[in-house]
């Protein structure tokens, strides 16, 4: 009996058996009709500049758009076996439809784009490449947030000063959602249930390993942003709380500080008024000590509302996101 030995390739698969390598954008959209053209317009001609090695999918999550977004795509679709549409029953915000986007993929690495090319198309072939040499994430760094506000830039600045002091496993500055990740990360992903999230803090705590490529994230072609600054900073406390428990332990310390100068200052107060009599002026730093530990405990017991409340969320344990329908490819 002859031995016919195979070509391995690296994963120990035969040559002939490996099938071809694909890649999935994930882009969700919220009221993005007039965006859709000119991104499958941009994207496009990157995406058939790197067949027939990587074949790619473009997954549209429909996140409860009330414009003629939905319709916008699946005219796309025709005769486009890439395109493929995942419509949410309503608005679950970006982080919904980004976890709705990695449990439908099918790709052995996806990227989370925004629709709106803020996020450059032209250095996805770049994150491939690195991905092809063995990094198992990619970021796109911004290399440069001109075109954002003087308060989005600064903003964001302090966002993540604060997040990487208090969370326990720090996030890369300037890395948005926009990266790319290998089948594995995604799987391990998919595992992480938690209904208040920040994919983007879920997506350095991970792991493995992982390279860089930077970009010059320019303005918002078309549309509008849905990004407002309240939003913004629900999605700050949301991935700070979800990241540590440290502003509740703060309150152990603080507490315990307080208290024993509380003690000290009681036991001055007592022998004071024994040796040297009662001492009636005292307004000013009764209402002193009084506003000052009522505002404490006041924010005490908010930070506790905020784990509580989001406590609560996990218990429910509600969808993250519900799809209405899905098309494209296997449908
Ligand atoms: N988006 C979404 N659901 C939302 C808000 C936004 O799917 O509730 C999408 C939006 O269509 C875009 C991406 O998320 O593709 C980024 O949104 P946007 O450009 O408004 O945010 P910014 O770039 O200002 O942070
Ligand atoms: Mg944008």
């Amino acid at each position: 009996m002859s031995i016919v030995k195979l070509n391995l390739g690296s994963d120990a698969t035969p040559v002939a058996a490996q099938k071809q390598t694909l890649l999935t954008l994930i882009v969700p959209v919220f009221n993005e009709q007039t965006a859709i053209g000119p991104f499958l317009d941009a994207i496009n001609p990157i995406l058939d500049r790197m067949k027939p090695a990587i074949a790619t999918e473009i997954l549209f999550v429909n996140d409860g758009s009330r414009d003629g977004t939905e319709f916008v795509i699946r005219s796309f679709m025709e005769g486009n076996p890439t395109v493929r549409l995942v419509n949410l029953s309503r608005n679950f915000g970006k982080e919904a439809a980004l976890c709705a986007g990695l449990e439908h993929a099918r790709g052995d690495a996806v990227i989370p784009v925004d629709v709106d090319l803020q996020d450059e198309p032209t250095i996805i072939p770049e994150m491939v490449e690195k991905w092809q040499k063995g990094a198992q994430i990619v970021n796109a760094r911004r290399s440069d947030r001109s075109t954002d506000s003087w308060a989005k830039r600064n903003t964001a600045r302090a966002f993540y000063r604060t997040f990487n002091v208090l969370a326990d496993h720090p996030m890369p500055s300037d890395v948005g959602d926009f990266r790319l990740l290998d089948r594995q990360v995604v799987e391990v992903l998919r595992t992480m249930g938690e209904r208040v999230r920040l994919n983007k803090a879920l997506f350095s705590w991970v792991g493995f390993t992982t390279d860089e490529v930077t970009f010059v994230r320019q303005a918002r072609t078309q549309g509008r942003t849905s990004m407002n600054y309240w939003r913004l900073w629900g999605m700050a406390l949301d991935g700070i709380i979800g990241s540590t428990t440290k502003p509740l332990r703060i309150w152990t310390y603080l507490g315990t500080g307080l208290g024993i100068l509380s003690m000290l200052y009681a036991t001055y107060i007592f022998l004071n008024t024994l040796i040297f009599g009662v001492d009636v002026p005292g307004y000013a730093s009764l209402i002193l000590l009084i506003l000052t530990f009522g505002g404490l405990n006041l924010f005490a017991i908010g930070i506790l509302g905020e784990y509580i409340g989001r406590i609560l969320t996990e218990v429910r344990g509600r969808p993250l996101f519900v799809v209405r329908s899905t098309y494209g490819a296997e449908d």
